[in-house]
């Protein structure tokens, strides 16, 4: 291709006005126009008519310019909604006429913005680009040529082209196109239906009137392959300089498939083809270079391709092909089979709630295709689907699963890595299946050792949802539907540093009055507003309580594991050692497990001839589960990289000087940023905070609220989020 750019003709402006005049008899002037290999003028007349002179490339063969101008009559011919160049014939009756060895032809001017300078691409444009498309398609399946059967290094199915010039390639960037081409490979062309293409829907080849694709430009690369080839091409470039680029192709997708239906052959084929079309710019771009050291032109105009490689590469396996296939059929109402079967007690997130089929690493995708940068969910601790626990999870549930009655490996090795992250005392486990069963078994273990039912805790704390949970989390019994503090709990005041509320000695007072059997509270108060408990705050409580006689329990079931940052359980962050622990959420990644660590007086005291049995907790697949979530923070480095994004994303926050925001707040990825109307009065900003999160959702990023007033944005993402996806949530904060 280097000969073909490198012959590119160069007439003046002087020469076109020539050319015009003596082969069109037009008196026009010239200016020039874009093109890789050919020499296009733009000529307008005196009485304001527009032309583009088209003088065509040495190499160009004569039937290559003749396919394009039946192309071009057949498609004006076809009624389609679109507007079509004209060819104008030459004074001799030419419809290409000739010069220096160059084919000459002269074609109507089409009015129109080029795709690549509207921005931003509304959903109701893509979509027009995808029916547009369908429409020449369609339009082209009834047109032949003899010089469209080609092999054109253009055509995706020559993909293979590109391949020797990937030794030009870097070896990361070689890494990025090999399985691109490798991918290609598998397409079953022989499958495809086949027709002449257009075969160059690039962002400067499609023009806009408004909201709307009012034409194509440039016929160059017409081809005989597989129709799809068109779509593939068209997403390719749709997806470039999009920091989100599957959902823009799947509105082009979505909107050609309702005027050209996509066979599912071809909804597969459709991103490896788009892949290749990549794929194959970035390695004819290194092959020119090669020709042309020092161009860094090519360079330049690359980037955005490899910044999109570098961005399809971090999507889940096999995702956008679902995406296409998704949004190419017809989807069950969802929200109406919901309503009829589930719970009406369950609320759902969002006005316009969210259809996820997909959750990678920190983000979740939707059955549109949009990414989510998830900033709340701290269940799938250590990334969505991370690979390391479904394989170890997958595997253990294809060998055995079983219960806690019969020996193996799996249960003592996980019970001794687990511990193994507690200090002493804290060294007997017992296993359940959630947050929920952890508190409720914690309660009960409480009640046999000190024999005593009160319990102390934190007011706004949420512990569970069982019974004797909701007595004991007054964000339920407080809240709606709920009954009141029942007589055998005793609530304090949240330690809110920012709001100034009196605690001190609260606990202690509690303690002493209600001879409590147990204090419970979270080691960072998540329901109470992401609020980080003041030092000494957790030393003065347990040491009140254990002098009356009560024991100390750490809810650690949205705290645990590292998210802390500096220690890997959050109340390590108080100098304290609690007599039980309580976990969940993130102990198995997203597997429903939790567990209760304990000190073996209290294990000792609990052993009083009535059996615990747990059927699920502690089986065999939630022990591999959990194994692999521990070796996957250790091997990663979770709990340093939840420090310093947690302290670079608050530093951020902070910068930003929203005057909103009156306290950010956090230690690790355990973060709150309370808004507020008025810094002196702290008036809580609750519409504005629920504003704030549906904005960022509409921008790709999950956030929510929490606290009594529900005006603290709560961040508590997966611990791999780093400070790219910080710099993604600030870049989207308003
Ligand atoms: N404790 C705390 C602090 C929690 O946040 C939750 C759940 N939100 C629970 C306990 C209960 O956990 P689960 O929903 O797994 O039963």
């Amino acid at each position: 291709m280097t000969p073909l750019v490198q012959r590119a003709p160069r007439f003046s402006t002087e020469d076109a006005v020539r050319l015009a005049l003596d082969i069109y008899g037009l008196h026009a002037t010239a200016g020039p126009l874009p093109s890789e290999r050919d020499q296009n003028f733009r000529l307008r007349d005196a009485g304001g008519a527009q032309y583009v002179l088209k003088i065509a490339n040495a190499e160009e063969r004569r039937e290559i310019l003749d396919l394009q101008n039946r192309a071009l009559q057949h498609l004006a011919d076809s009624s389609t909604s679109l507007v079509w160049p004209r060819v104008i014939v030459s004074r001799n009756g030419e419809e290409i006429a000739e010069c220096d060895a160059h084919f000459v032809r002269l074609l109507t001017w089409v009015d129109g913005v080029c795709l690549a300078e509207v921005q931003p691409h509304s959903p109701e444009l893509l979509a027009s680009l995808g029916a547009a498309l369908a429409v020449t398609d369609r339009a082209l399946e009834t047109f032949s040529h003899p010089a469209a059967t080609r092999v054109f290094h253009w055509d995706l199915a020559e993909a293979r082209m590109a391949r020797p010039h990937l030794e030009l390639l870097p070896l990361a960037r070689r890494a990025l196109v090999e399985p691109i081409l490798d991918g290609w490979e598998r397409i079953p062309f022989q499958e495809l239906p086949a027709s002449v293409i257009y075969g160059d829907a690039n962002d400067y080849n499609v023009l806009v009137d408004g909201n709307r694709v009012c034409a194509l430009l440039d016929f160059g690369d017409m081809v005989r392959t597989a129709s799809i080839c068109d779509l593939a091409i068209a997403i390719a470039y749709v997806m470039l300089d999009k920091d989100d680029p599957l959902a823009p192709a799947a509105h082009v997708v979505a909107a050609y498939n309702k005027v050209r239906l996509l066979l599912d052959t071809e909804l597969d084929a459709l991103y490896p083809l788009a892949a290749a079309r990549l794929a194959m710019s970035v390695c004819y771009a290194a092959f020119q270079l090669s020709h042309a050291p020092g161009n860094e032109y090519l360079n330049i105009s690359n980037a955005p391709a490899w910044r999109l490689l570098e961005r399809l590469a971090a999507l889940p396996d096999g995702w956008p092909t679902e995406v296409f296939r998704n949004v190419c059929r017809p989807a069950p109402d969802l929200l109406a089979a919901r309503r009829r079967t589930i719970g009406p007690s369950l609320s759902i997130s969002y006005d316009q709630p969210l259809h996820i089929i997909r959750g990678w690493k920190q983000r979740l995708y939707d059955s549109s295709g949009r990414a989510y940068l998830d900033c709340v969910n701290n269940v799938a601790h250590v990334g969505h689907c991370h690979p390391a626990v479904t394989s170890a999870a997958t595997a253990q549930m294809a060998r055995l699963n079983t219960n806690t009655r019969y020996l193996y490996d799996q249960l003592s090795e996980y019970a001794e890595r687990l511990t193994g992250t507690l200090p002493e005392p804290l060294r007997v486990v017992y296993f359940v299946c959630s947050g929920s069963e952890a508190n409720e078994l914690a309660l009960r273990l409480a009640r046999a050792h000190t024999g005593r039912d009160g319990v102390i805790v934190v007011d706004t704390a949420y512990h569970g949802n069982t019974n004797a949970l909701v007595d004991i989390s007054p964000y339920k019994f407080n809240g709606p539907g709920g009954r009141g503090c029942p007589p055998h709990v005793q609530v304090v005041p949240m330690p809110d540093a920012y709001r100034g509320i009196a605690y001190e000695g609260t606990v202690a007072q509690a303690a002493w009055q209600g001879r409590a059997g147990a204090f419970i509270c979270e080691s960072a108060l998540g329901c109470g507003g992401q609020i980080i408990l003041p030092e000494g705050y957790l030393a003065d409580a347990f040491d009140a309580v254990r002098r009356s006689g009560g024991v100390c329990i750490a809810d650690e079931v949205q705290t645990g594991f590292g998210r802390a940052g500096s220690h890997f359980w959050m109340f390590e962050t108080q100098g304290v050692v609690p007599d039980i622990v309580t976990m969940g959420k993130p102990i198995g990644n997203g597997h429903p497990m939790g567990a209760v660590v304990a000190t073996r007086e209290i294990a000792a005291s609990f052993a009083n001839g009535m059996e615990y049995f747990n059927t699920f907790g502690g089986n065999p697949v939630s022990c591999a589960a959990g194994l692999a979530v521990l070796d996957v923070i250790r091997d990663e480095g979770l709990q340093q990289n939840a420090l310093d994004a947690g302290n670079y994303l608050m530093e951020r926050l902070w910068d930003f000087g929203d005057p909103l925001i009156g306290d950010v707040r956090g230690q690790g990825l355990f973060i709150g940023v309370e808004l507020v109307r008025d810094q002196a009065s702290k008036e809580p900003a609750a519409e504005e905070a629920a504003a704030l999160v549906n904005r960022m959702k509409s921008r790709g990023v999950l956030l929510s609220t929490d606290g009594p007033y529900h005006n603290v944005i709560k961040i508590k993402p997966p611990i791999v989020f780093n400070r790219d996806d910080a710099d993604f949530v600030m870049k989207n904060w308003a």
